[in-house]
């Protein structure tokens, strides 16, 4: 797959239009309360910048729903002034992204200059990935930059409908990157290639896990979704969480694991709790059957520290999935320790999922992996071999 990118195109004096993926989350004052996604995209911008293109940057922001107060709620002025700190120029925002007040922005938009438009999903047009709505968005430009990889699952007018109306298109640097180790991880791994899988169920990672089993020489299983493979396997689990209807499937992927050779590593020890909740008493099972009246929360430490062992010796690792229940303190420790021992791991190392991305976030640890990616259903949907609609559409 070959991705058309940013340095294959001279910018200087066009106007490039930048599909960038500002869905920040804003405080109760409506101020941008995690600017990780402005950042991602600065790069980009920066390139655009500096080759003195007229930049137009749109981006859709939460899911407004056409009400009248939506318009407050939702508006993307905060992060024009998070975007104008981070950037150190003036940023132009229009108070919409199509019509006449926009065309009239955008002709007196001087080289170099940045102009924001306001929130593409407060015209349901967007999402619908209507045709003329793309084509008047495409009428603001002469190359489109498709750089939003939170939304390049989407086919929507500004993530991929728009592509076909413009003369120029390429992938901005942060898809770039993503492409890189999200496709490196997944189609030409360095051996031994280990996937670590968590999170809340089985039933979301199906896919993930049917492609990794294809590649990954050993793939270690934690969270929530342990338990339904060890009580497949006939291994009591106490009260932790199963997902009955899915048994016979977490027994034909035991089965493909088997006769693929692939490890697959399921928790021999568990931290577990009478509740799931903060206060519960830490309890160290160790043993891979949970005793009645508990609830698995956390992997325990034999698991953790053979998880830890298969991360070390890796070419490249690949995780999905918290290890337990990471949002309260005493259920964290498999989690951080995974991400901690990624950390130190020579290996490639890529971490796909949101809440995933957030643990590694809140353990200070993004500068020691090689790749966390910004997209949450986009990343897994990556992994799973789904082409995504924005990725296609750059292909040359
Ligand atoms: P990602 O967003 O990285 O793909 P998921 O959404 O699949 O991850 O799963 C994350 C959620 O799974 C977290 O909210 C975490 O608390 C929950 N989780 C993990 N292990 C457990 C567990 N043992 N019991 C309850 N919830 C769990
Ligand atoms: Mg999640």
């Amino acid at each position: 797959m070959a991705l058309r990118t940013l340095d294959a195109l001279q910018l200087a004096g066009k106007r490039v239009f930048i599909r960038v993926d500002f869905n920040v989350p804003l405080d109760e004052a409506g101020k941008v309360s995690d600017d990780r996604r402005i950042r991602a995209a600065l790069p980009t911008i920066r390139r655009a910048v500096e080759q003195r293109a007229k930049v137009i940057l749109a981006s859709h922001l939460g899911r407004p729903k056409g009400k009248p107060e939506d318009k407050k709620k939702y508006t993307l002025l905060p992060v024009a002034e998070r975007l104008q700190e981070l950037l150190d120029q003036e940023i132009v925002f229009a108070d919409d992204c199509i019509g006449d007040g926009v065309k009239k922005l955008v002709k007196e938009l001087k080289d170099g200059q940045v102009l924001l438009l306001e929130n593409l999903r407060f015209h349901p047009e967007e999402e619908a990935n209507d045709e003329g709505f793309a084509k008047e968005l495409a009428s603001l430009a002469d190359v489109w930059v498709n750089d939003a990889f939170g939304t390049a699952h989407r086919a929507h007018a500004s993530t991929a409908g728009m592509a076909k109306f413009v003369k120029e298109k390429a992938a901005g640097y942060l898809i770039q990157k993503e492409v890189e180790y999200l496709g490196k991880a997944l189609l030409r791994p360095e051996k031994p290639f280990v996937a670590i899988l968590g999170g809340a169920k089985v039933s979301d990672k199906i896919k993930v896990l049917e492609n990794l089993l294809a590649k990954a020489d050993a793939v270690c299983i934690g969270g929530a979704m342990a338990y339904t493979f060890l009580k497949a396997e006939g291994v009591p689990v106490g009260k932790s969480k199963v997902e009955e209807d899915k048994l016979d499937l977490a027994r034909a992927i035991l089965e493909k694991a088997k006769a693929r050779g692939v490890d697959f590593m399921l928790p021999v020890d568990h931290v577990c709790g009478a509740e799931a909740t903060a206060t519960a008493k830490r309890e160290v099972v160790n043993d891979r059957a949970i005793p009645d009246g508990l609830i698995g929360l956390d992997i325990g430490p034999k698991t953790l520290d053979r998880y830890r062992q298969r991360v070390l010796s890796a070419k490249t690792v690949f995780w999905n999935g918290p290890m337990g229940l990471f949002e309260q303190k005493p259920w964290a420790e498999g989690t951080f320790g995974v991400a901690r021992a990624m950390a130190e791991s020579p290996a490639v190392t890529v971490v796909g999922g949101g809440d995933s991305a957030a643990a590694v976030e809140e353990a200070g640890l993004v500068p020691k992996m090689k790749h966390v990616s910004t997209g949450g259903g986009a990343s897994l949907e990556f992994v799973e071999g789904r082409v995504l609609p924005g990725i296609q559409v750059l292909e040359s």
